[in-house]
């Protein structure tokens, strides 16, 4: 666990901000929301989160698109 591999959550993908490929530290986040009314219908989607190394902003995609 004390070991990094430096591969497993860093992705290069393009910074809006940055306007150029940068680093991304890239998680996946379960989000609870609730689609009714109905309370006892929660759903738990899971987001993928990036934050750039460079400049700090995040980024959050639903990766469910049904
Ligand atoms: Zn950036």
């Amino acid at each position: 666990m004390a070991t990094t591999s430096g591969v497993s959550n860093g992705m290069r993908e393009p910074c809006e901000e940055c306007e150029t490929d940068t680093l991304h530290e890239v998680s996946i986040q379960l989000v609870t929301e609730s689609r009714s009314e109905d309370n006892a219908q929660y759903s738990r989607e899971p987001y993928r989160v990036r934050e750039c190394t460079r400049c700090g902003n995040l980024d959050s995609q639903r990766m469910n698109n049904a």
